[in-house]
């Protein structure tokens, strides 16, 4: 049996975070991991260049059912600690729209980054490592069984992520933890995935496939200005992946194609300074023809503005600017970003990260009941929980 101070299940984003932490203080420690990769989500994240963190990190863009849980991790290692990281790397990176950074080359920088500073400190990182059992000793310590070794630790610190991408190694080892030592895990869901949509309105919109535009998404009071995207099976784009992590089943969304313009007053202004002009002509240069032609009447968009009542301006706005949507689920873990619920976040301290009623077990980043927005957050919330954690283990 080996002895390590530390053994830290998942080699992610946290589970890195947490490692560094912890052998900077000196701590032994060992990252076991089923994969044959470090951090493959890091890998494939931000469409290759990982969007690694967000200008504008506030609580209010996480969800959780204890939603003030994230609020000490997220001060105590906040956006500017990692971009600090990042420079000393030398890595270049680059905002996008709303506060995001990317990396300028690959994501794989992050990734090195990460693995370069858990060598640093003598962090022994254990890849294909499957672990069989997980028990708990006298005096707070934990025996970690895997195929080729067992482990004696102080610390055991689950890093093991949420349920998205079962293709890229996702488990559900940490609910299965969490629920060995009695802590309460909340239902999972997917999030930020692709809304599925029922066949009517798939057979309608399946035209569209391919067309980005910008629009307001809304669902219970939230509201992302951003694309939507028409695809195959539905309805996707950064608005979409938004709303999808607050959606329920059963209700409806409101999307609104033309979030910059008072609709109703433009065709009523329009059609006195310019009767004649066609009403397909006018909407022409809001929205693209294909979209027209799936919300409104070909014999509508053929009359002039000058033979179209009010009542009828009315009409048009509502199905462009508060058009009513039932979608029928979504594309699941198999393309979802990140994992709703997890483990119960009453169940841990918001400082250390560690279970209240299992002392040296702590949990870390996606595994935990706290989900981002889309944009950097999901990462700074891996970062920011791992670091906590490495402070203490
Ligand atoms: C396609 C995609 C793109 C994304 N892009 C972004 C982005 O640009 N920005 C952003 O902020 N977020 C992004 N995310 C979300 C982000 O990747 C995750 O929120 C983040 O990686 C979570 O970190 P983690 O350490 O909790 O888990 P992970 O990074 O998922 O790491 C978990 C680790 O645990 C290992 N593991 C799992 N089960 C076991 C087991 N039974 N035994 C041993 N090891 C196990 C896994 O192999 C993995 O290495 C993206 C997600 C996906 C799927």
């Amino acid at each position: 049996m080996k002895k390590t101070d530390v053994i830290i299940v998942g080699a992610g984003a946290s589970g890195l975070m947490c490692a560094i932490e912890a052998g900077k203080r000196g701590r032994q420690v060992v990252v076991l991991d089923h994969a044959n990769k470090v951090g493959k989500k890091i890998l494939m994240s931000g469409g290759g260049r990982c969007n690694f963190t967000n200008y504008m990190i506030e609580a209010d863009c996480f969800i959780s059912n204890n939603p003030h849980f994230c609020k000490s991790a997220l001060q105590r290692f906040t956006q500017w600690d990692f971009i600090t990281m990042v420079e000393k790397h030398r890595i270049p990176y680059h905002e996008r729209e709303h506060g995001q950074l990317f990396c300028n080359d690959s994501a794989k920088a992050i990734r090195d980054m990460l693995v370069q500073e858990a060598e640093q400190v003598r962090v022994d990182i254990q890849l294909n490592s499957d672990i069989s059992k997980v028990a708990k000793k006298a005096g707070h310590h934990y025996i970690v069984s895997t195929t080729r070794e067992d482990y004696y630790c102080q610390s055991l610190i689950i890093a093991t992520g949420g349920l998205s991408i079962p293709k890229m190694g996702a488990s559900a080892f940490g609910y299965k933890i969490a629920e060995q030592f009695g802590l309460n895990v909340l239902p999972t869901r997917a999030g930020l995935v692709p809304l599925t949509l029922h066949e009517k309105d798939k057979k309608q919109l399946v035209p569209l496939s391919g067309i980005a535009v910008d629009a307001i998404v809304s669902y219970a009071q939230r509201n992302f200005h951003e694309n939507i995207l028409f695809t195959h099976r539905g309805l996707s784009g950064p608005a979409v992946l938004q709303i999808s992590s607050y959606w329920l089943p059963g209700e409806r969304v409101e999307i609104n194609l033309l979030p910059d313009v008072n609709l109703f007053e433009r065709l009523k202004e329009t059609k006195n300074k310019n009767p004649k002009l066609l009403l397909k002509t006018l909407l022409k240069e809001c929205l693209p023809k294909r979209l027209l032609a799936v919300r409104i009447e070909k014999d509508l968009l053929d009359l002039p503005l000058q033979n179209i009542s009010d009542a009828i301006f009315e009409q048009i706005s509502m199905q462009l600017c508060h058009w009513n949507i039932k979608p029928n689920g979504t594309e699941g873990y198999r393309t979802a970003e990140v994992t709703l619920g997890g483990v119960d976040c009453n169940a841990i301290s918001s400082k250390t990260m560690e279970s209240k009623n299992s002392p040296g077990l702590y949990f870390v980043g996606e595994v935990l009941d706290v989900t981002g927005w889309l944009g950097g957050y999901n990462f700074q919330w891996a970062w920011a929980s791992g670091w906590c954690a490495g402070q203490y283990v």
